[in-house]
């Protein structure tokens, strides 16, 4: 028996070892190419035929090459069962157990101005009125002059508007409002005039949104607040119409026969102007510190559309009339829900807000 024969029958048993030993395909493959590649084990025996006799090399070259045969199919046996596992543990790793229950979904809700904001948006659908808006970064133009504000009229002044830098300004360390007059609007009347240009009489449009103002911040002052305005427009409307929509949503809003009255006032964009209150809802008109004593509280100002807001607008004032209304929604909440600071609804205290969860 010649040593070749010794070798390959040695090399036959340690590789079948081997490989039935190997844990990973990398393995496997590292195994391949030390006994059949190009300087492999099996490689350099089968050069060795060339020394042996012509009579036992038919033989050994039969034998060498079954070995050969054996290990290729050993090793692809073995890279397949290796790659089955690895499809089971990643199959068994990865698996949805549809059995599990669920992870429960945090459900958000409406903030509590927003349900104010969305129950007047219901109220005054059933007069007619459509939501109509516009932009909170505004123009002067839009938010002082064609509403009849002047630019030496005091509610210009630089210290209650929120004024857009001009660009650079600020990193040069000299702030000073833009050339251009963008502001942050200072109150939803702007959008009055949008709604006028925008579209056909007749008009009916309620104009909710935030408003910005430059204010000391206390328990009834915020910068930014919420605003809500109505405008009509039409070729017959009067003062009466107003008190009798007015007085009709006062009801509708707080369920209830409230007393009601109008007080003159002064606006610049509307002409006359009034306040609009209703009986005080803490002690009902007796007076109390929420009213001042008075038994009245203020809800909204109105009027007949100023002439000049009216032209700015595209409408003619011999030909169409219109009156408008606003509402501070932040305040109208805080007597809803007898909310005493105005700074809790924008400090993002979850406390706070998920008390209006449920039941509205
Ligand atoms: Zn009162």
């Amino acid at each position: 028996m010649s040593d070749l024969r010794t070798d390959l029958e040695a090399t036959r048993a340690q590789a079948g070892k081997r490989l039935a030993a190997a844990a990973t395909a990398d393995a496997v493959e590292g195994l391949r190419h030390e006994l059949l590649g190009r300087s492999g084990t099996l490689t350099a025996l089968l050069r060795g035929l060339g020394g042996v006799s012509a009579e036992e090399r038919p033989a050994l070259g039969q034998l060498a090459n079954q070995v050969r045969r054996e290990l290729e199919a050993v090793i692809e046996d073995r890279l397949a069962a290796l790659r089955g596992a690895d499809l089971e543990a990643r199959l068994a790793d990865e698996a949805l157990d549809m059995s599990a229950p669920g992870r429960p979904v945090r459900v958000g809700h409406l903030h509590p101005v927003l349900t104010t904001l969305r129950d007047l948006r219901e109220i005054f659908h059933a007069y007619g009125f459509e939501v109509f808006e516009g932009p909170e970064i505004e123009t002067e133009e839009y938010n002082f002059e064609l509403l009849n504000i002047p630019p030496d009229h005091p509610a210009r002044d630089l210290w209650d508007t929120l004024y857009v830098a001009e660009p650079g300004s600020i990193e040069a360390g000299e702030p000073r409002p833009a050339a251009d007059g963008t502001i942050l609007r200072t109150h939803t009347s702007p959008v009055q005039v949008r709604a006028m240009q925008a579209l056909d009489a007749p008009i009916r449009v309620l104009t909710p949104g935030r408003c910005y103002r430059y204010e000391a911040v206390d328990a009834s002052h915020a910068f930014e607040f919420f605003q809500v305005e109505g405008l009509v427009i039409d070729c017959d409307t009067s003062l009466a119409d107003l008190k009798g929509l007015l007085e009709e949503v006062a009801r509708a809003l707080y369920g209830r026969e409230v007393a009601t009255r109008f007080r003159p006032g002064y606006y610049p964009f509307t002409e006359p102007s009034v306040a609009f209150d209703i009986g005080c809802l803490v002690c009902g008109g007796s007076g109390c510190p929420a009213c001042r004593r008075s038994g009245w509280m203020t809800i909204l100002g109105a009027g007949m559309v100023h002439p000049n807001v009216l032209r700015a607008g595209g409408f003619d004032p011999d030909e169409y009339q219109g009156y408008a209304f606003g509402m501070g929604p932040d305040r109208m909440t805080m007597l809803r829900h007898g909310i005493g600071d105005i700074r809790l609804f924008f400090s993002a205290d979850l406390r706070f807000v998920t008390q209006f969860a449920e039941g509205r």
